[in-house]
């Protein structure tokens, strides 16, 4: 009989992304405190820079490994955030850095 396992590791060798339901997309709000970052149990957001020409930095999300927890939505002092369902936030956020 064969048993059907996964390997154990790191969300560094096993993509989380497919667990996802919510999508956390963040937003202008963003003031780039860092607090986000640090919760995260994935590690998987970043700082990168804004599309707006401002030169100021905003967090994104790595989807392939972001599990959708909520808990950088639950942390964010400014509610800079939010929680979308994973069908109806396909292609909201461009920002996907390579870490
Ligand atoms: S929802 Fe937020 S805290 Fe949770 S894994 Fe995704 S980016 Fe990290
Ligand atoms: S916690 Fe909120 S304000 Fe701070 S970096 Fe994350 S999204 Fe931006």
């Amino acid at each position: 009989m064969k048993i059907a396992y996964a390997k154990p590791g790191t969300s560094r060798e096993n993509k989380t992304g497919s667990w996802r339901s919510m999508r956390p997309i963040p937003t202008d709000k963003c003031i780039a405190c860092g607090t986000c970052v640090r919760f995260c149990p994935e590690r998987c957001i970043t700082f990168i820079e804004r599309t707006d020409g401002s030169g100021k930095k905003m967090v994104a999300m790595d989807y392939d490994y972001c599990k959708g927890c909520g808990i950088c939505a639950n942390e964010c002092p400014v509610k800079a955030i939010s929680m979308m369902d994973e069908e109806e936030a396909k292609g909201c956020s461009p920002n996907k850095p390579v870490l």
